[in-house]
């Protein structure tokens, strides 16, 4: 590293810190992402930053303008306000396509596999003529690509597009979690980032918004700390300021180990009653007892006693109902 003799130098004053929450609006909030909502509100808040709000909704299929007009309508009565315009990520897929096609493209091919032929190629390299009924979509997400159409040289517009992501080991500490390493290659092979309709992978587009967002404090449930090493390569490929801190929090699950997810029915949150909605978040997230207050002032006093030690090296947490 070169030092600078100018003290006034940009690059040696201390950065912004910016946290975000990135619900993807296919259900309205429930105590999981509400948890995930709160900790990093709490977290960033303490550290004297700011706290965006960006809708994940490139997947038109799943997502609903309903469901992301209540989780704003449910975070304003918990007093979780968020800092400058709300992002919508289906207002920005032309941004996606721009990185896909300029600094990404390098990285960058058409394919023309389907989910069949790959189930098929990967039940030959088995020993096995084809895979049986229905196993192939659960296959193809467990093995990877074979790279079969790297060097084809196929049109963008009309095929999928993978991204050859680095087949090295990469580091990263994690304030949660602990020290990981993982290898985007091993884990993810070279994914699909652009769907042949057009679609962008989640992975893609959050991490070129953390990047344009500025966004220095990453802090996400657990189910997207595989992904992180594939979005730490995304960010650097695309020349995007990097994330200064990881930390992937622990999931919230029903006492029998499930996660609690939208799939497996978690009940929406009701914010009739803000503040005893807020004491149970902060309680499950293990944090110092707040007074029942305005959701303001609970606010305020969870944020001056936050705390990420209760959670370190924590993977569930129990979120049962009492
Ligand atoms: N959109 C993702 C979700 O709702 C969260 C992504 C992230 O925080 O990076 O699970």
């Amino acid at each position: 590293m070169t030092l600078t003799h100018n003290p006034t130098d940009l690059s040696l004053t201390k950065r912004q810190p910016v946290g975000r929450f990135a619900p993807s609006p296919t259900g309205e909030l429930h105590l999981g992402s509400l948890t995930t909502a709160l900790a990093s509100f709490c977290h960033i808040k303490s550290l004297g930053g700011m706290w965006r709000l960006r809708i994940e909704d490139t997947d038109t299929e799943r997502c609903d303008q309903q469901f992301s007009e209540q989780i704003m309508i449910d975070l304003e009565a918990l007093g979780l306000h968020w800092d400058g315009d709300v992002i919508y990520q289906s207002e920005r897929i032309d941004i996606y396509n721009d990185y896909l096609f300029s600094s990404l493209r390098p990285l960058t091919y058409g394919c023309q596999c389907s989910r069949k032929s790959l189930a098929h190629y990967w039940g030959q390299q088995n020993g096995q003529d084809k895979y049986p009924q229905d196993s192939h979509k659960q296959q193809v997400a467990h093995q990877r690509y074979p790279r079969c159409c790297v060097d084809a040289e196929l049109d963008w517009q009309t095929h999928k597009l993978r991204l050859q992501l680095p087949n090295h080991r990469i580091g990263f500490i994690d304030g949660i979690q602990g020290v990981q390493w993982q290898n985007p290659q091993h884990t993810l092979g070279d994914m699909v980032v652009r769907r042949q309709d057009g679609m962008i992978n989640y992975i893609l587009a959050a991490s070129i918004d953390d990047g344009l967002q500025d966004i220095s404090h990453v802090m996400r449930g657990l189910d997207i700390l595989p992904l992180t090493a594939a979005q730490i390569s995304i960010m650097h490929a695309s020349k995007l300021p990097s994330i200064d801190h990881w930390y992937h929090l622990p999931l919230i699950c029903h006492a029998d180990g499930q996660k609690l997810s939208k799939q497996n029915l978690a009940q929406p949150i009701d914010t009739q009653h803000p503040s005893a909605l807020l004491k149970q978040a902060l309680q499950l997230l293990q944090q110092p007892s707040v007074d029942i207050d305005t959701p303001a002032r609970m606010l305020q006093q969870a944020i001056a006693q936050w705390d990420n030690t209760p959670l370190q090296g924590k993977q569930a947490l129990n979120g049962s109902e009492p």
